[in-house]
């Protein structure tokens, strides 16, 4: 039993050093991989349910690594956030956005609006706001073309400089949305005391909301609360018809998930509205 409490713990080790071996070499990587332009934004619909168009996209991250292939933000924006490469990282995803939203001009695409993520460590940076404003400016759009999506952390810490950001944000134009609503350390006081223009209800409320009593009511619920205080709602991980059913019965304004379409490169997005196949 000794002799294999040893092994378990030589293999445990070695996990651990495989694991830490690749944080630093992603780490390094991670610092070149911008000059060398490895990142890229894919594109997942979100389909307006009053309208039945897509009228917004968001943009997620990927990391078309030299090696290791087309890597998920889930791998490397965590290591990002630890190194403090997050806030060039972000920079580099609302340019992106911008010059996207550019060349969409005079194209089927013309009318999106597109939403990116930025996490709470980002809001930190002082001069975002005015980052912001320069790469809209930079491409000539106007800012209610551009969304940020926020969770629900930007609430615990630093609170009065968040609230300042959000108002700055809220004052250039761009649209204002709680990612993964519900499953932070929700308050309900931000929504009263923050200028939230969208509440993104998480997909762990609705993968099941068809089937359990109790995440039909907490969507139901979410639903009312935030229209009648101005604020649209905006469902995530939606993969069935009957979880799009229930949201378009219940008024939810918009919907995203795998149903109507995966996160896809600028091009696949392009031709998909032209040829008018997610809706
Ligand atoms: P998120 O903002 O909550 O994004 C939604 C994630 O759910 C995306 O994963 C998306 O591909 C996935 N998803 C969409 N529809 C469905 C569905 O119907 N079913 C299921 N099971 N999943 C669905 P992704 O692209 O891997 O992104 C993961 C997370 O990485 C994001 O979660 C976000 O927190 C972060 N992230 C992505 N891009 C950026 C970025 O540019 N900056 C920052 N700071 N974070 C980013
Ligand atoms: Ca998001
Ligand atoms: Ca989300
Ligand atoms: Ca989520």
């Amino acid at each position: 039993a000794k002799d294999q409490g040893r092994n378990t713990y030589q293999f445990y080790t070695e996990g651990m050093q495989d694991r830490e071996v690749m944080r630093l070499e992603l780490d390094k990587d991670l610092s070149k991989a911008l000059a060398n332009e490895e990142f890229v934004l894919y594109y997942q619909p979100q389909l307006n349910l009053e309208t039945g168009d897509i009228t917004s996209v968001e943009a997620l991250i990927r990391w078309q690594h030299p090696r290791r292939g087309l890597l998920s933000p889930v791998e490397f924006i965590p290591l990002a956030e630890e190194s403090g490469r997050i806030s060039d990282i972000g920079r580099w995803v609302v340019m992106a956005a911008c010059r996207q939203l550019a060349r969409w001009k005079k194209t089927p695409c013309e009318n999106l609006r597109i939403a990116v993520n930025l996490s709470g460590r980002e809001l930190d940076d002082e001069y975002l706001v005015d980052h912001i404003r320069d790469a809209l400016a930079k491409e000539n759009l106007s800012p209610d073309q551009l969304e940020v999506e926020l969770t629900e952390e930007i609430f615990i810490e630093n609170l009065e400089h968040n609230r300042n950001q959000l108002n700055r944000l809220r004052e250039l134009g761009v649209q204002l949305a709680i990612d993964d609503f519900g499953v932070g350390y929700s308050s309900l006081a931000y929504l009263r005391d923050f200028p939230v223009d969208l509440l993104k209800i998480d997909r762990s409320f609705i993968t099941e909301v068809t089937e359990r009593h109790d995440d039909a009511v907490i969507t139901r619920a979410v639903i009312n609360l935030a229209h009648n205080l101005g604020i649209q709602v905006i469902a995530e991980g939606v993969e069935t018809d009957g979880q799009l059913n229930f949201l378009r019965n219940h008024r939810c304004n918009l919907a995203q998930g795998y149903l109507i379409s995966r996160p896809i490169p600028a091009a696949d997005l392009e031709q998909a509205l032209e040829e008018g196949i997610l809706v």
